[in-house]
């Protein structure tokens, strides 16, 4: 498959397609593809006859102590997994072609992107929120495609989509799991097989307080801490029930509201997130 790396080219594929009736797919993402990212692709093939697969380790997504040197890059393996779900052209740009001049210009989402990840890691979703857009104009999508794993992520990308009047629809496909339920992530390679094993007990967290059906806030989320106080090298960041839509916590969610469960943490050096949505009985 022949790899894209200029934004000129990039748009020109695009702008043929649309002078063509079709419309473009893309799935933005960091490389090292696995089974999750192969699931947003087939989602964006059948729904696109042209679909754009960018690869870019975005270095303003990652604070200065995270793992942007060390970060997977597996180009010549993620062209095999990209072709075979689906893809029909891959995006890797340079770091040069996507900030021609340097990080002076960025977009801050307020409200959504303060919170959580946010918070935890100082200036990420800004990282995130500009390289998409940025992504979006060079792709030119009619629909782009994000992986609710990152629960957050695509709250923000949502936002900034529509406060930016972007004229680009988002999707968000469910997440893909280990057979024993870890939520796959490029960054599970850094998990010894010991780990990966007993990270099973984030998603087994998640699924006992979603089961709850609950929505009164402090029992759910002792309910996903006693979980998984039963793995105590798993060192929580954050395990909390907010509102779906806003982030934000209350302490009671009435019937028929949708919560977010979201649990982050490290195990060892590996940082961990994973969530469920459910809605109060
Ligand atoms: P990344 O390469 O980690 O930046 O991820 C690229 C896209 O793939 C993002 O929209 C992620 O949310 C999505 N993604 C990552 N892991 C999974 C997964 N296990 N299931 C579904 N989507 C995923």
């Amino acid at each position: 498959m022949h790899v894209i790396t200029t934004v000129a080219e990039m748009q020109h594929i695009s702008q043929e397609a649309f002078r063509n009736n079709q419309t473009v797919g893309c799935v933005p993402t960091m490389g090292a593809l696995h089974a999750g990212h192969a699931s947003l692709i087939s989602a964006a093939a059948k729904e696109n006859p042209v679909v754009v697969v960018s690869i870019f380790v975005n270095p303003t997504q990652f604070g200065p102590n995270e793992d942007f040197e060390t970060y997977p890059r597996t180009l010549e393996a993620d062209i095999q997994i990209a072709s075979q779900a689906g893809a029909t052209h891959i995006f890797a740009p340079s770091v040069k072609e996507m900030y021609p001049n340097g990080t002076s210009t960025k977009i801050v989402v307020a409200g959504v992107a303060d919170l959580w990840e946010g918070a935890s890691r100082p200036g990420h979703f800004s990282g995130v929120a500009t390289v998409v857009c940025k992504l979006f104009q060079a792709m030119l999508p009619t629909v782009a495609y994000f992986g609710q794993k990152d629960y957050q992520q695509t709250r923000v990308v949502q936002q900034m989509a529509t406060s930016l009047l972007l004229p680009v629809r988002i999707s968000v496909q469910p997440t893909a799991r280990e057979a024993n339920g870890l939520a796959m992530s490029s960054r599970n390679i850094y998990l010894t097989p010991e780990q990966r094993k007993y990270a099973r007990v984030i998603n087994a967290a998640l699924r006992a307080a979603s089961d709850t059906g609950s929505g009164h806030r402090s029992g759910v989320e002792q309910t996903m801490l006693n979980t998984l106080a039963s793995y105590p090298d798993f060192v929580v960041d954050y395990a909390c029930a907010a509102d779906a839509q806003t982030l934000e916590l209350h302490d009671e969610y009435p019937p028929g509201a949708q919560v977010v469960l979201m649990i982050a943490g490290k195990l060892g050096t590996t940082r961990l997130i994973d969530n469920h949505l459910y809605v109060v009985h």
